[in-house]
């Protein structure tokens, strides 16, 4: 691409690690070993136990690592759309463009110890018997381009959630139906899964690729995830187009995409409140526009309504189904036991003005890739290093199992990055 920063620039800057510091004054418990088993079981147990130890235990090093370079996050500890628990770090910069300006600001430290090539394509790893030594790239004119690694090639080029081809190629679990065209993708579209064919040629294991998740937060039909407002699961409550409630709306991201597919219409509402949006007038959208243009406008299908009839008109469902839902959603935070078995039961949805944003589901994520072990040495089918060959971030399989929970990925980014960065770099020449 001509411009930097993959899906890690777009995405909604949302960082999973136990901080004792931010949690405990909000009276949450957390532990590396709580981490683990939740990260574990999320993924229904797919994943391997030794990385995801390796990425739960130096996620708070990551956190600081990246606070060290002067990306800032929110205080408030929040629970991230599919993060199963209160862990959750905001960027306070617009979506993952804090990830990135952080890493610009540190690479232009380095002056000319680092270039950057945009535009430029990696093609195909150069061998030197079983060891890589470089990789054939090709520039925007077609001119090809040979780039020669004294230490090693790290790829980090990305998931495939994007690419259809290989999508439809590795939808083999039987959890989705078709994972063609017509469903949408979060993603950019520079991120097509490259790395993880250029790393199969040279002779890398691929593991877990029918392993592949969808997310329920996507403009109708585009697949972004411009316009929402937060992405706690704490500030809403999920409606059909007939206005009921049909899902806990803290569960995995797989439940929730599947029970928004079997509506209707498959598509659902993300309901606030001013009790999660008290201030209209300040709010902004996760890629910083003020909420007032965004209802001005009803951007991306925004509608709000004094009260819950008015919304219920301006988003044509039945007004009574509506109130019944928000009623009987408050009765279970009043009694601890939410009809659809949501455990967090910390808000009530009482006072309007009130809002509405339809969503649908989206391919996002790509649990499957390049198999590594926990110093990112890329491995072949018997398990064996590849030398000079590193692997990091959505381009590797085995970390997050059947279900990445939401927050986890750019951890895995940076937790891996590193370490491939710090492997490479001892390795001998
Ligand atoms: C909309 C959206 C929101 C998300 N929100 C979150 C979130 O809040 N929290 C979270 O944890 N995760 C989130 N995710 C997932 C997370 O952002 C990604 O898993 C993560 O950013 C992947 O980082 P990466 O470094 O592996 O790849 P990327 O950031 O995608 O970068 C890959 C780079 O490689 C380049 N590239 C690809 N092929 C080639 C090639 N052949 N030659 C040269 N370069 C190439 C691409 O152009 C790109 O710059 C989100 C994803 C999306 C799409």
């Amino acid at each position: 691409m001509g411009i930097l920063g993959g899906n890690t620039i777009v995405c909604g800057g949302i960082y999973n690690t136990p901080d004792p510091e931010r949690q405990k004054p909000q009276g949450i418990e957390d532990s590396v070993d709580l981490y683990v088993k939740q990260t574990l079981e999320g993924g229904d147990n797919l994943g391997n136990p030794e990385l995801v130890q390796t990425l739960c235990s130096n996620a708070y090093d990551g956190l600081k690592w990246l606070e060290g370079m002067g990306m800032q996050f929110e205080d408030k500890i929040i629970q991230g759309a599919g993060s199963l628990y209160p862990r959750t770090h905001q960027s306070v910069d617009p979506l993952g463009t804090g990830f990135i300006d952080a890493y610009l600001k540190t690479l232009n430290e380095r002056g000319d110890k680092c270039k950057i090539l945009t535009d430029t394509k990696g093609e195909e790893l150069i061998l030197d018997g079983n060891k890589v030594v470089g990789i054939k790239a090709t520039n925007k004119d077609g001119s090809e381009l040979t780039l020669h690694a004294d230490k090693g090639v790290i790829l980090a080029t990305g998931g495939f959630a994007g690419n259809v081809e290989l999508r439809e190629k590795y939808n083999t679990s039987g959890k989705w139906g078709s994972l063609g065209e017509n469903v949408p993708t979060t993603n950019m579209p520079g991120v097509t899964g490259d790395g993880i064919t250029i790393a199969s040629k040279a002779g890398a294991d691929l593991i877990d690729m029918d392993l592949i998740q969808l997310l329920y937060l996507s403009i109708p039909k585009n697949g972004g995830i411009a316009g929402l407002y937060d992405l706690g699961a704490e500030n809403t409550v999920f409606i059909n187009e007939e206005g009921n409630r049909f899902v806990r709306e803290d569960g995995r991201r797989d439940v929730i995409c599947k029970a928004i597919l079997d509506q209707p219409e498959g598509l659902m509402y993300m309901i606030h409140s001013a009790d999660v949006l008290p201030n209209i007038e300040e709010a902004k959208t996760l890629e910083g526009v003020p909420m007032t243009e965004i209802l001005e406008n009803n951007t991306y299908g925004w509608q709000t309504g004094e009260t819950l009839d008015e919304l219920a008109e301006k988003i044509n469902v039945p007004a009574e189904n509506l109130k019944a839902a928000i009623d009987n959603y408050n009765a279970g935070v009043d009694s601890g036991k939410d009809e659809f078995g949501r455990e967090l039961l910390t808000k009530k949805f009482e006072n309007g003005p009130w809002y509405a944003l339809p969503r649908v589901p989206a391919v996002h994520h790509t649990m499957g890739g390049v198999r590594i072990d926990t110093d990112c040495h890329a491995l072949n089918a018997d398990g064996e290093i590849i030398e000079g060959l590193y692997a990091a971030g959505e381009l590797t399989g085995g970390i997050h199992g059947g279900n990445r929970l939401g927050g986890n990925a750019v951890v895995d980014t940076v937790v891996f990055g590193r370490i491939a960065g710090t492997s490479a770099a001892k390795a001998e020449q």
